[in-house]
C-alpha cells in the first residue's frame, strides 16, 4: 500500500510531524514525560480517528468504492487498507451513522463526543436506525456525559429499552423481527448476536433449558454454567437428539500443511472450513482425522490432490463398535458420551493408518484437538519414510 502521507495535498506536515515522532530519542526522559506525551499522542490519534470517519461517510456515499469493481466500500478497504474486514465494517457502519445525522457530525467535529463513543452508538443503532434518529439528540448529551466505557453501557441499555418497546409493538404483524448476526473469526469460533420475539425467545430457552437440565449438585466436579448448557444445547438441536453432525461440511487442507511441511509460500498452506474462514492447521488436522468431515486436499491455491469422500469413512457398524468399546471420550477423566466424540485414528489416515477398531478410538472435541496439537512427532513430522505422507498427486479416495 502507498503509505505516503505527503502524497495528499495538505498532509505533508502531518508526515513530517509523524517522522519526527518515530525519530525522537527519549533516553533521558522521566515517567511523567513520557505519560504526557502518550496522552497527548492519544488525544491526536482521537481527533485523526474523527477526520476519518467522517471522510469515509463521505466518500461511502459517493460510491467512488464501486468504480474498480469492488462489492461493498468495505471489501474495497480491507483489499487495500491495513484493516482487518471487521475493522473495515465497522468504520463503514460508524461513517454511514455519521453522515446520515447532522447533529452526532457536529458533535464529533467540535469534539463533545469522540469516535469512540460514535462507533458504539453505531453499534447500538444496527438495526434500531428509526429509533436512532428519534433519540440522536439525547444520546450525545449522554455521551457527552461519559466516558466510552460507561457510555458502552448506556448504548447497550439504550439498544434493550427500544427493542422492549419495539417488540411491545410488534406482535404478529411483523414475522421478520427475528434476526440472527453470525460472524466466523480466526480462532476457529463462530459468534451469534441476535434478537428474537418474546414468544420465540422463551420457547427457545424452555426447549435448550429441557434438553440440558443442570447437573445433578454432587460435589464430584464443578456445575456447567448456565450459558455452557445452553450452547449444548442448541448443538443437540442443530445436529439432532444426541447424534453427531449431519450437516455437509467440508475441511479445506492444504496437503503440505497436513504433513507437518511448511509451504514454500505462507499464503499457500491456508487451511479452511468451507464456509467459515480460515481455522488453525491443528484444528484443521483434527477435522481431518475424524473423517466423518468431508475433507478436500489441496496443494498451493489451486491444485485438488485428494477430493474426499462426503461418505463416511467410519461405517456405522464400525461407529456403534467404538460407542459400544468406549463409551466415552477414551481421555482418562473425561465423560463426553461416544455418541458426542470424534472418531480419532491413532496412526493418521494420511500416514496410511487403517479406519479398524484397532486403529481408531472416540475423543471429544477438545481431547481430539489436544491430541494433533501435543503429539506434534506422531501428528504433524513426515518421517524419512512414505509414513506421514499425504495421499500422492492426483489419487483419489
Ligand atoms: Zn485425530
Ligand atoms: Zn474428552
Amino acid at each position: 500500500m502507498d503509505s505516503g502521507v505527503g502524497a495528499v495535498p495538505g498532509l505533508d506536515d502531518l508526515g513530517a510531524a509523524i517522522g519526527r515522532l518515530l525519530g525522537r530519542d527519549r533516553t533521558g526522559w522521566s515517567g511523567s514525560a513520557h505519560s504526557a506525551e502518550l496522552l497527548a499522542l492519544l488525544a491526536v490519534r482521537e481527533r485523526l480517528d474523527a477526520a476519518i470517519v467522517g471522510l469515509a461517510g463521505v466518500w461511502d456515499a459517493s460510491g467512488d468504492w464501486a468504480a474498480d469493481g469492488a462489492r461493498s466500500p468495505v471489501t474495497w478497504l480491507a483489499q487495500r487498507a491495513p484493516l482487518t474486514r471487521q475493522d473495515a465494517a465497522t468504520l463503514v457502519r460508524t461513517a454511514r451513522l455519521v453522515h446520515r445525522h447532522p447533529e452526532t457530525a457536529g458533535a464529533l467535529a467540535e469534539g463533545s463526543v469522540t469516535a469512540a463513543h460514535v462507533g458504539l452508538a453505531a453499534r447500538a443503532a444496527r438495526d434500531r436506525a428509526g429509533a436512532f434518529a428519534e433519540h440522536e439528540v439525547a444520546l450525545l448529551a449522554v455521551a457527552h456525559g461519559l466516558d466510552p466505557s460507561a457510555f458502552r453501557v448506556a448504548a447497550r441499555h439504550w439498544a434493550g429499552c427500544v427493542d422492549a418497546v419495539t417488540d411491545r409493538h410488534r406482535g404478529d404483524e411483523d414475522p421478520d423481527g427475528n434476526v440472527l448476526h453470525a460472524a466466523a473469526t480466526f480462532g476457529g469460533a463462530g459468534h451469534l448476536e441476535g434478537r428474537l420475539d418474546p414468544v420465540s425467545y422463551r420457547a427457545l430457552l424452555t426447549r435448550l433449558d429441557a434438553l440440558e437440565p443442570p447437573d445433578p449438585v454432587d460435589g464430584a466436579r464443578p456445575p456447567q454454567t448456565i450459558a455452557r448448557r445452553r450452547a449444548d444445547a442448541l448443538l443437540r438441536l442443530v445436529h439432532g437428539d444426541g447424534r453427531r453432525p449431519r450437516a455437509a461440511v467440508d475441511v479445506i487442507i492444504d496437503a503440505d500443511t497436513l504433513a507437518g511441511r511448511v509451504a514454500v509460500d505462507p499464503g499457500d498452506g491456508c487451511c479452511e472450513l468451507a464456509g467459515f474462514g480460515p481455522v488453525s492447521p491443528d484444528l484443521a488436522r483434527t477435522l481431518a482425522c475424524d473423517a466423518a468431515i468431508g475433507r478436500v486436499l489441496v496443494r498451493g491455491r489451486s491444485e485438488v490432490v485428494d477430493l474426499g469422500r462426503r461418505t463416511r469413512m467410519v461405517s456405522p457398524a464400525l461407529r456403534r463398535l467404538l460407542e459400544v468399546r468406549d463409551r466415552t471420550c477414551v481421555e482418562p477423566g473425561c465423560d463426553v458420551p461416544g455418541t458426542w466424540c470424534d472418531v480419532h485414528h491413532v496412526v493418521p489416515w494420511w500416514a496410511h493408518g487403517p479406519t479398524n477398531p484397532a486403529n481408531t478410538e472416540l475423543r471429544c472435541r477438545h481431547h481430539h484437538l489436544r491430541r494433533h496439537r501435543d503429539d506434534p512427532v506422531r501428528f504433524r513430522r513426515v518421517g524419512s519414510g512414505a509414513r506421514g505422507d499425504p495421499p500422492a498427486r492426483g489419487k483419489v479416495s
